[in-house]
């Protein structure tokens, strides 16, 4: 039996990383795919751990073998999710967790329509500047950038099932929990873990 396909996309500042690490520590069983970057580590950053980061030139040779699920670009950088890593797990019956822009969400959507996309805000436009205003080192432009990347990327909320507003943060955690707990209460999936309950009855 297949596992679920989670997407999770949401602007930077709203917090997505945090609130997908915290879900990883109290749902073990969900496994992250960790996509191919052309960009370049940030400090703390392991090759194979956020990401596998590979150069344009091997990006490009994966786009040529059809090795993507989907992959886009975003901020200027290659992004992609490796096909088969995701077919391995979800045969298994593992669910997988995507953490990909809108462009990749709509591409696994046409492939995967019964993945589950989740997007997440930020409690206001106000609260998202704030915190992309970072400790105000940054130039004006970059700001700028940034800001207007996040409102691009939020344009696309109408496209996703659900929407968590990560204004608390034990809440947020508590609604995306609440979001990958339910498809495991359908009687086809509880059949399959309580098989003797149900020999009779399904
Ligand atoms: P960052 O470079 O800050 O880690 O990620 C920048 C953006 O790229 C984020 O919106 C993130 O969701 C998106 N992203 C990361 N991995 C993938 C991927 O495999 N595919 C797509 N389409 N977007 C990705």
């Amino acid at each position: 039996m297949a596992g679920d396909l989670y997407i999770i996309a949401a602007p930077s500042g709203a917090g997505k990383t945090t609130l997908i690490r915290m879900l990883l520590e109290r749902e073990p069983a969900i496994r992250l795919s960790i996509s191919h970057t052309t960009r370049s580590p940030r400090p703390g950053e392991a090759d194979g751990r956020e990401y596998h980061f590979v150069a344009v030139d091997a990006f490009r040779a994966m786009i040529a073998r059809d090795e993507f699920l989907e992959w886009a670009e975003v901020h200027g950088n290659f992004y992609g999710t490796s096909k088969q890593w995701i077919a391995d797990q979800l045969a298994a019956g593992r669910d997988v967790l995507l953490e990909i822009d809108w462009q990749g969400a709509q591409q696994v959507r046409r492939l995967f329509p019964e993945a589950i996309g989740v997007f997440i805000l930020p409690p206001s436009l106000d609260e998202l500047t704030r915190r992309l205003t970072g400790r105000g080192t940054d130039a004006p432009d970059v700001i700028e950038r940034r800001l207007a990347a996040a409102e691009a990327e939020m344009r696309h909320v109408g496209e996703f099932d659900y929407v968590i507003i990560n204004d608390q943060l034990e809440q947020a955690l508590d609604d995306l929990r609440a979001i990958v707990r339910v498809p495991r209460l359908q009687p086809g999936r509880q059949r399959l873990r309580h098989p003797a309950l149900f020999a009779r009855l399904m």
